[in-house]
């Protein structure tokens, strides 16, 4: 396939998440939402159904009303109100991780709203030592077991073994692109990466995988460009809506790098293959998470952060700030004032998924662009 011809194909994919769940249903396959971040995607794909990401939507609120106060965040808003609404029809099931305090009583709103969509809960504790690890095998055990209720057949330890090695080779081929589309950024520009990142959301990981190979080889066809303008970073929850991004790209700003844990955050590290216990191999993932979601003594996504800013050799940093979600508000200070230090500029940006005007934005980031020189 043209290069051209690949990224509209992930472009669609990643525009058109209700589509992509009617193809798949109409292929008779069963699908699970798999609510954000860390929901154990592997076992869904280990039962032979298909994760879908669910990360709300650029929709106004009605019905989630009545479940959630207006400061819930607009990611659980719009997802809570597309359960309500019917929108989310067919899923044979959603995996709700309580990662935070909105996560946490968003699975009992979905019980009593949305009766018709089995909801499977998964609590991940903040003590990540080895105890905190097996008890998030327990966890994932418990899990298995709903998603087997629901697959109609036991899922075997060779089946989450192949899973774990489709999931290793995806982390890869995404890593691998994230560094080589620094090399083509005159053809993925911001809109263009947040697709190509999205689009894993909404199809299985081992079609995506063979997509992302596809364009990996026709970007290393293609020759590098040197490109002239401001490379910057995204940090946050989600770089949404395209309009944003959007506006990064009319300012001649290149992204370079991100923490998003809807793009880059979920691909830090593969998980250890064929060594023991799997379940106990998938649940250690959680231990070396970087993330706002995950106690994080010492601060380390602070580091990392700085060390991709030097290595990309970033301009500056926008940090997406998810409207109302505290746990990456406590983050921010700390790594604008670490990025200051390298001379790393960084703007913090509310982001939010009901729609509205960009003016602001616009506005706030063109100044931005100016400041970066
Ligand atoms: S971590 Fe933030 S964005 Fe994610 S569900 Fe919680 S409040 Fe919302």
């Amino acid at each position: 396939m043209e290069l051209q011809e690949i990224l509209s194909q992930l472009a669609w994919a990643a525009q058109n998440p209700r589509k992509m769940l009617e193809v798949q249903l109409s292929q008779g396959k069963k699908v699970v939402g798999c609510f954000p971040s860390y929901t154990p995607e592997e076992l869904v794909d280990a039962a032979g159904m298909v994760p879908f990401g669910v990360w709300g939507a650029q929709t106004e609120p009605y019905l989630a009303k009545k479940y959630l106060p207006v400061f819930a965040c607009p990611i659980l808003q719009s997802s809570l109100e597309m359960g309500l609404s019917g929108k989310l029809k067919g899923l044979s099931a959603v995996v709700i991780p309580t990662l935070c305090d909105t996560f946490r009583c968003i699975t009992q709103d979905w019980l009593a709203g949305v009766p018709d969509i089995p909801m499977i809960p998964v609590s991940y504790p903040q003590n990540r030592t080895d105890a905190g690890i097996r008890f998030l095998r327990y966890e994932f055990e418990t899990v298995k077991g709903k998603l087997e209720a629901i697959c109609g057949h036991p899922i075997t330890e060779a089946d989450l073994e192949r899973s774990i090695c489709v999931y290793n080779d995806h982390t890869a081929v995404m890593r691998e692109f994230v560094a080589i589309a620094n090399e083509h950024l005159d053809v993925i520009d911001p809109v263009t990466r947040h697709h190509v990142m999205k689009s894993a959301w909404f199809m299985s990981k081992a079609e995506h995988t063979r997509l992302m190979r596809e364009l990996i080889s026709a970007l290393k066809a293609a020759p590098p460009h040197c490109f002239k303008g401001r490379r910057v970073l995204l940090s946050g929850i989600a770089a949404e809506p395209d309009g944003l991004l959007q506006i990064l790209a009319d300012n001649n700003m290149a992204v370079v790098g991100d923490d998003l844990a809807q793009e880059s955050r979920q691909y830090m590290s593969p998980i250890p293959e064929g060594v023991g216990d799997p379940l106990l191999r998938l649940a250690g993932k959680w231990r070396g998470q970087l993330c706002s979601l995950a106690h994080d003594e010492g601060k380390q996504r602070v580091d990392m952060l700085v060390d991709m800013a030097q290595v990309a050799g970033a301009d500056g940093m926008i940090f997406c700030q998810m409207k109302f979600c505290d746990p990456e508000e406590y983050d921010y200070p700390l790594i604008a004032r670490a990025l200051k230090e390298i001379d790393v500029p960084t703007l913090c940006l509310e982001v939010d998924q009901q729609p509205g005007s960009t003016e602001q934005v616009r506005t706030r980031l063109q100044t931005f662009a100016e400041m970066l020189g």
